[in-house]
């Protein structure tokens, strides 16, 4: 059933921490003071209003009317362009970060010049992100990026372009299990990178064929970058994009179309790794988020 966005809200804060509550009021009645009064936008959250911390986010919009160009769905600062579907509803793809703070958060639906459209509220669930340790080499460690290297890899994270490639189900880049999962927070050598880990590792052998999750333009294909590795990048269109490293050899050049399930690149132990896996990674919205969500594969046991 539809939820109009006519509704009253009530922020009671109370000792215990900050408790939100919705009275939801159908249009026509009479509002309460603190009505405030919303055109007829109707946002639908995928995969819903109780959101773990590294979720990718489909934010759906049934309009009244046409958006204006270049209107956004913005959570804290973060922004994700919406599009409209051949549906004719509207969509935006957002990823919950990392170290989002739990509780309520608030969703906007702007236009470019800052007027607010729509609001939304929903619950930033904690992830419980584990601790992982790894033992790496000195020569490894001391691994420096190449010239060029880091702004690729950031280009990738926030590029958006408007032909929508993508579609579910997707399919795991590789057919092997899981052996460290995303957010978790990474020590090396038992001291604290104060970061944490951007996408999941996959226990896969030397050789082994990487496939594209998605149908996508091959946007990195970079044979040796010093950090990462062989490395392809992909856009799969309107905010989201993918990218595996530490490959030993690439399969697909720049500017590339590529198929859900062609093979892209083959696993190797290039750049900073401690043997052959594949380290893959999800980009929503500029956002890294968790490929789990999306597509389950088992851990390792
Ligand atoms: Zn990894």
């Amino acid at each position: 059933m539809k939820r109009t966005l006519s509704f009253v809200f009530l922020s009671v804060f109370c000792l215990a921490g900050m408790m939100l509550a919705m009275a939801f009021s159908e249009k026509g009645e009479p509002m309460a003071q603190q009505a405030v009064e919303k055109a007829d936008y109707t946002i639908t959250l995928s995969p819903g209003t109780k959101v773990k911390q590294g979720t990718p986010l489909i934010v759906k919009l049934d309009a009244p009317q046409d958006l204006p160009e270049n209107a956004h769905a913005v959570i804290n600062g973060s922004k994700g362009k919406f599009f409209k579907q051949d549906n004719g509803l509207y969509e935006a793809l957002l990823g919950v970060s990392v170290d989002a703070q739990p509780g309520v958060q608030k969703l906007e639906v702007k236009t470019a010049d800052g007027k607010v459209l729509a609001t939304e509220y929903f619950q930033v669930l904690d992830a419980q992100f584990k601790r992982q340790n790894i033992t790496v080499s000195k020569g490894t460690k001391g691994l420096q990026p190449l010239p060029g290297e880091m702004e690729a890899i950031q280009a990738l994270k926030v590029n958006v372009t408007p032909v929508r490639h993508w579609d579910m189900p997707m399919v795991s880049p590789t057919i092997d299990c899981q052996n460290s999962p995303f957010g978790v927070k990474r020590y090396h050598n038992g001291v604290y990178t104060k970061d944490y880990h951007k996408g999941v590792d996959l226990r896969s052998p030397q050789g082994r064929p990487i496939r594209a999750i998605a149908d996508g333009v091959v946007k990195i294909a970079a044979p040796q970058f010093r950090l990462h590795g062989g490395t392809v990048g992909l856009d799969h269109g309107q905010g989201l994009n993918s990218i595996y490293i530490h490959m030993s050899k690439l399969a697909v050049k720049q500017g590339q179309k590529v198929q859900k399930g062609e093979t892209i690149g083959y696993v190797g132990s290039t750049g900073f790794a401690t043997g052959p896996h594949l380290h893959w990674g999800l980009y929503a919205g500029g956002i890294p988020v968790n490929p789990d969500e999306w597509i389950k594969v088992q851990r390792c046991s």
